[in-house]
């Protein structure tokens, strides 16, 4: 394995969701990856221990990385860069003028250079656009640039969640149960991707299920199996990566990534007056949204223990909170 830096607060708290778990006729617990910190917390930052390693032991000196205008995987990019005594440089998917708020906001406020794209330019050049803004700011002030791809999703960023797996395996034995299924959002692949690898290649037989938040399932399928092998490639893993071993669900993802459904921001205050636990609208709420659903179709055994991977994005929810209706 290769190694990382440690900046998350690891390993996160797992704990039972009583009163859904009653209501939905299934044992469902939460792993607590919402609190692997404060400015940092969220899925991204396992990722990114192992990316900044890399980008430490290169003296880079300027992280440069890419999201849409919420994205909380650019400010925990952001704040880690901060904490490490490095800078950051951000291109942010926009449609208008975006409002200062939410993951935004923080970006700001830790520093980070802000560059706007539209969403053409997103979808077809944000690779080449990073790497524009990286050439230039060798060129123009002598810096060293680290570039990192949406969602610290490559073979590399897999790890973190490779790594999240044996911390699950050694919670399962603490606390004596054995999770059937781990269910997770799935808005770049990396963190299902370390998942997947992690069950195939220990053997451990759990589903892994994926809810897309944006593209469908075909597409995630193709990104995650490539991200699968990239890892294998790094790490070693022995295993044969198939496109069966991964399973997306594509049902959920509504309106489109990071728009709402009323049924969805009112099931995101259902579960927080039920247990107190709050979900994001871009991610955790589509995720579990799903799971509820696919629960009451009979998609998912009465009975069975689930573990679902909460990976934050609280900031998140703060610009949508004129949506909800109570
Ligand atoms: C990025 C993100 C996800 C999706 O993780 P990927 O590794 O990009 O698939 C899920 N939840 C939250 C809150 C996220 O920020």
């Amino acid at each position: 394995m290769i190694g990382k830096i440690l900046l998350a607060n690891l390993p996160t708290k797992i704990s039972k969701l009583e009163r859904l778990s009653k209501e939905w006729g299934v044992n469902l617990y939460i792993k607590r990856d919402d609190q692997t910190g404060s400015e940092i917390s969220g899925n991204k930052i396992r990722k990114l221990e192992y990316l900044l390693k890399i980008a430490l032991d290169n003296n880079c000196d300027t992280l440069i990385t890419t999201g849409g205008i919420q994205s909380n995987h650019c400010r925990a990019t952001a704040a880690a860069a901060t904490l490490l005594g490095l800078k950051c440089e951000l291109l942010l998917r926009v449609g208008d003028l975006p409002k200062v708020e939410g993951n935004y906001f923080l970006d700001k406020l830790f520093g980070a250079g802000i560059n706007f794209c539209n969403a053409d330019e997103y979808r077809d050049s944000r690779d080449e656009i990073m790497r524009v803004i990286g050439e230039r700011l060798e060129k123009e002030s002598g810096r060293r640039c680290f570039i990192i791809p949406e969602g610290a999703s490559n073979g590399v960023g897999s790890l973190g969640y490779y790594e999240a797996m044996n911390e699950i395996l050694t919670q399962e034995r603490e606390y004596g149960v054995r999770f059937e299924s781990i269910v997770v959002a799935v808005g770049s692949g990396g963190t299902y991707s370390g998942l997947c690898t992690a069950n195939k290649e220990m053997n451990l037989g759990k589903r892994v299920i994926g809810f897309a938040v944006a593209s469908d399932s075909e597409y995630f399928v193709n990104k995650i199996h490539i991200l699968n092998n990239e890892a294998a490639d790094i790490a070693g893993f022995k295993s044969e990566f198939s496109r069966n071993d991964i399973e997306i669900i594509d049902k959920y993802i509504g309106e489109g990534y990071a728009i709402s459904r009323p049924e969805e921001l009112r099931f995101i205050a259902d579960i927080a007056s039920k247990e107190a636990l709050i979900l994001d609208p871009v991610y955790t709420g589509k995720a579990m949204y799903g799971l509820y659903n696919e629960i009451k179709e009979g998609n998912v055994p009465q009975g069975s223990n689930l573990l679902f991977i909460h990976t934050g994005g609280i900031f998140g929810l703060f610009p949508k909170q004129d949506q909800f209706i109570f």
